[in-house]
């Protein structure tokens, strides 16, 4: 028996849907994109049109498949991963949604989420979910669809409606209606899962307003959940193909960069920094409002993750590029930061929207210190790109005393790790190797590594490690002394930073 070659990821994200063919040593064959429309309501509102969704993901799959060149035979299995907490509500019997997709940055429910946050619910969701209250999350998105939509909660009760994050509206629309499931890692980030006990718990339904009946099945990440259904326009020659893997970007991307020990993380540089460290079987809860989720789950194996971030990373060169005018482009910000020898002692805090993890202050405010007659735009450029780096540093500096692991290495991606000023300057600050790799579609190779392993492309977890390659590893080269004193001002920095704006 030959065996099938290839997987195809479906990356559907919050701007875009990707799908990427891969095959069995990781390679990329073909890849297909779409972007699709973003709807802003109201100030804070975000949304998405269900059908562009769906419309665009099948529209990658059938083009990146036709790109291929592969034969429909040889595609052992499709897998999913998505933008997290976006929520759905639909028909169960027609499939028609009863309200747009109400997408994770949408903040339509913080009221909400304070009240819930006043009635003092917030260490039992810790406890349970390993979530901090916040509008981000499913749960309070799905209560606002079944208060706000005329007949909705009745219907609901009725079991006529169903919910699901982008994952489980994907499968459900690919299966033809018959698969209701979300994997674990997606299931952790509605406020309504117990991690520990990979089950939906009852009290938060209860407290959240929100039908049991209406949740998807948890399953596990990498398991045969259903076939693409017969009939799905463009998927004719892909009908019968197994969807065998799932998993939220952020856990896929923990996976695809091989972090598959306890101890290993990942930070994805973009507009905002994404960390997650792989803390094996624990599902340890932060003492500095870092988030705990299920990263994975194997062979009845659940791998568990802290994650923080950074509100405003990439962000602040793109600051220095578009409102400040200071730049040109994104890529002159590494060079100019090279042409000083250091920082001269300017520090600049991109506390744009707040500082987040480990510092939490919603009215800290952007802040540059260490002015005088003799800093030059190279200074200034410079300690915007420092001070990416001390933030990160900062969130893995609070992960390691969360978990009580040690991080090994630091590998990473997104769009400022082609930085390699930022990615050395990173190394000297945090005092670990900081690893680059060649394939770089981390977060869709995650989503196809967990189909093929179900599927039999691989066979263990492991051997994701040995596929990825580094591009790059950058080590320590500054002395400790200078490093630590460098943080030390920049922790003197933050200080600055701190409840500038008032509160209301
Ligand atoms: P997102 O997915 O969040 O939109 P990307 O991963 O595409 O972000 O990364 C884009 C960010 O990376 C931008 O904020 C940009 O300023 C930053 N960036 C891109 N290239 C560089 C570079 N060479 N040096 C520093 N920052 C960069």
């Amino acid at each position: 028996l030959q065996m099938k070659g290839y997987v195809i990821a479906l990356d559907q994200g919050t701007t875009s849907s990707r799908a990427i063919v891969f095959n069995r040593s990781g390679e990329i064959v073909s890849l297909a994109q779409y972007d699709y429309p973003q709807i802003y309501p109201r100030p804070g509102w975000v949304e998405h049109d269900p059908a562009d969704i769906l419309g665009t993901q099948i529209h990658a799959l059938s083009d990146a498949f036709a790109r291929s060149g592969v034969e429909a035979a040889d595609i052992a299995a499709i897998g999913v991963t998505n933008q997290r907490e976006t929520t759905l509500v639909w028909d169960r019997t027609t499939g028609k949604p009863v309200y747009n997709a109400i997408v994770w940055q949408c903040r339509r429910t913080a009221a909400f989420c304070d009240r819930l946050a006043a009635e003092g619910v917030g260490a039992y969701i810790r406890d349970k979910t390993g979530l901090l209250i916040d509008a981000y999350f499913s749960g309070t998105k799905i209560r606002w669809i079944l208060e706000n939509v005329p007949g909705a909660r009745e219907r609901a009760e009725r079991g006529e409606l169903i919910f699901g994050t982008v994952d489980s509206w994907l499968i459900w629309n690919l299966t033809g209606g018959r698969e209701h499931i979300s994997d674990y890692s997606n299931c952790s980030r509605t406020m309504l899962f117990d991690i520990d006990r990979l089950r939906w718990d009852e009290d938060l339904c209860r407290v959240l307003g929100v039908p049991m009946s209406m949740l998807p099945a948890p399953v596990p990440s990498s398991a045969e959940y259903g076939r693409i259904a017969p009939g799905i326009k463009g998927l004719e020659a892909l009908a019968g193909v197994p969807i065998c893997g799932s998993a939220g970007d952020q856990a896929a991307a923990l996976l695809g960069q091989g972090c598959v020990h306890p101890g290993e993380a990942k930070n994805t540089y973009g507009t905002g920094c994404f960390t997650l460290m792989n803390t094996g079987d624990r599902s340890v809860r932060s003492l500095s409002g870092m988030l705990t989720s299920v990263a994975w789950s194997l062979n009845g194996h659940t791998t568990y993750a802290l994650e923080g971030s950074v509100f405003n990373a990439g962000s602040s060169i793109q600051w220095l590029r578009d409102e400040v005018g200071l730049i040109a482009s994104a890529g002159e910000s590494g060079p100019l930061a090279e042409s000083v020898p250091d920082n001269g002692g300017v520090y600049l805090v991109s506390a744009f929207t707040g500082l987040g993890a480990p510092h939490w202050d919603m009215y800290a405010r952007g802040t540059m210190v260490g002015l005088t007659r003799g800093t030059t735009k190279a200074h200034i450029v410079r300690a915007a790109l420092e001070g990416i780096a001390y933030q990160v540093k900062d969130l893995l500096d609070a992960m390691e005393m969360d978990s009580g692991r040690t991080l090994s290495v630091l590998r990473v991606d997104g769009g400022a790790s082609v930085s390699d000023f930022l990615m050395q300057f990173q190394a000297d600050i945090l005092r670990k190797p900081i690893d680059r790799p060649k394939m770089v579609e981390t977060t869709a190779f995650g989503a196809a590594f967990l189909a093929g392993l179900s599927a039999g492309l691989w066979s263990d977890v492991s051997e994701i490690a040995a596929l990825r390659q580094s591009e790059k590893v950058f080590t320590p080269a500054m002395d400790l002394e200078t490093a630590e004193k460098y943080h030390g001002e920049w922790l003197r920095a933050v200080e600055r930073a701190k409840k500038w704006e008032k509160a209301q």
